[in-house]
């Protein structure tokens, strides 16, 4: 059912492979740009009006508010499931121990005697987290935005996940309960670009936010594109990615399941086997067509792995499959070879790399304790998944006095000169005692 790709005997250039090689999900961002800009424009325009006439067409339900009120929180938490929230909360405890060692110092230094810069790290002041809620709901999302948020510091913060048919335009009881596990208050029932757009420009019921983050779908990463500048945004996380680079020391079985797992999420997931073995690679293609059959969502999965995203790419080597895998700079990168460690030290470009065979990614999917908003479609080699410095901003404060400033007054003035900026040296000559050039 998987395609495969032969790069056996294939000469692999120095400076790595062309990206166009590797299998990737023609998702055009682009192309839903022009969907969900008038969507965005009317959350604008009509504020909550709009958001309920969106929650009708693409989800399903009729509201009267966005907002979620407190005591559906309060009554999703008293209805969780212990088993559940038992599980919750110790993913939880695992991402504050992580991201808590996350946050960065302010670090001064002495540029000169009396001259320094300092960088302080100051959190965003209002973020909004999306929570995904179309084909599966996340409440390990809510837990993955939240934490470093709340680590950074950030002093408001609401969620938005999209309303259910099934329990009254609420989110999912589990986001909720999840929310009110971690203490977050401000809740609104709201999915896809128009949650964004929410965030964004604000409505009647909710004040427009800094900084948006967490994953979605095509319309939210298209939304997030659209509106980055008047918000910031984390990196796109669009459908999940996981790439296993294995040897012929790597169990089938689990290399099968791990792509099963991640191709779980949606038909336009993408699972991808680079290995330096044809006899793996014949048993996990088996060894798919059995695990399929068999699990629960085999409609969406089998979409996801014959789709052209999704492949097993054969090579000579592991260098070759190291090339790969940097490459195509996936979302979930799992290292299943002899001698992991050393192999996954040399990765470059991965959102995240899962070492050995007991660091499946289902484990950074809920309890790692990383983070799993991760950036996908090749974003991994420019940028990183959430964390807490997702939430800071580093502000460069400068203080010299008189003697430091003089010291280097006649570089500045003239590199001001070089540039043809005479009223930037202008400003330097007018604290001391040159004249201020006229004309
Ligand atoms: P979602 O919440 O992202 O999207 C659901 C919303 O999409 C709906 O509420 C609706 O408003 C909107 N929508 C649906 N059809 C539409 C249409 N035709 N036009 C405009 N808007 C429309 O939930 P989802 O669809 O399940 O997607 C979640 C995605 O998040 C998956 O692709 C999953 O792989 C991904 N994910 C990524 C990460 C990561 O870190 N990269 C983590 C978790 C999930």
């Amino acid at each position: 059912m998987i395609s495969r790709i032969d790069l056996r005997g294939t000469a692999f250039p120095e400076g790595g492979i062309d990206r166009d090689l590797l299998p990737r999900a023609e998702l055009d961002v682009e192309a839903a740009l022009e969907k969900v800009r008038p969507i965005c424009d009317d959350v604008r325009h009509r504020g909550t009006a709009a958001l309920i006439e969106y929650a009708r067409r693409f989800d399903g339900v009729t509201l009267d508010r966005v907002r979620v009120p407190a005591d559906a929180l309060t009554r999703a938490l008293a209805g969780l499931d212990p088993a559940v929230r038992a599980a919750l909360e110790e993913s939880i405890r695992r991402a504050r121990l992580v991201h808590r060692e996350q946050r960065r110092t302010d670090v001064t230094t002495r540029v000169v005697p009396g001259g320094t810069v300092t960088e302080r790290w100051v959190p965003v002041e209002r973020v909004g987290l999306y929570v995904p809620g179309g084909n599966a709901v996340y409440p390990s999302s809510v837990v993955m935005n939240v934490v470093p948020a709340q680590e950074a510091g950030v002093g408001s913060l609401a969620v938005s996940s999209p309303p259910q048919a099934d329990f009254d335009g609420l989110p999912h009881p589990t986001i909720l309960a999840a929310c009110a596990l971690l203490g977050v208050d401000e809740v609104y029932a709201a999915g896809g670009a128009q949650a964004i757009a929410m965030f964004a420009h604000g409505t009647e019921e909710c004040r427009p936010v800094n900084l948006v983050t967490g994953p979605g779908n095509i319309w939210v990463a298209a939304a997030k594109r659209l509106l980055k500048g008047r918000i910031g945004i984390d990196a796109e996380a669009g459908p999940t990615e996981i790439a296993v680079l294995a040897d012929d020391t790597a169990d089938p079985v689990h290399v099968a399941a791990d792509l099963i797992s991640q191709a779980e999420h949606d038909t336009l997931a993408a699972a991808v086997l680079v290995t330096t073995s044809p006899a793996l690679a014949d048993a996990v293609a088996a060894e798919l067509d059995r695990q399929v059959a068999a699990t629960k969502h085999t409609e969406r999965i089998t979409e996801a792995l014959t789709g052209k995203q999704s492949a097993v790419v054969l090579v000579d080597t592991l260098d070759q499959g190291l090339a790969v895998v940097d490459a195509y700079a996936a979302e979930h990168l799992e290292i299943q070879t002899a001698d992991a460690a050393a192999v996954a030290a040399r990765v470059r470009n991965a959102g995240a790399v899962f070492v050995g065979p007991y660091a499946p990614v289902s484990l950074g999917d809920y309890a790692a304790g990383s983070n799993h908003v991760l950036p996908t479609g090749g974003c991994a080699c420019h940028s990183s998944g959430l964390s807490v410095q997702s939430f800071l901003r580093g502000i460069h404060v400068v203080d010299y006095t008189r003697d430091a400033l003089a010291e280097v007054a006649h570089h500045v003035v003239t590199l001001a000169e070089a540039e043809d900026l005479p009223a930037h040296g202008a400003a330097i000559k007018a604290r001391f005692e040159w004249k201020v050039p006229q004309g």
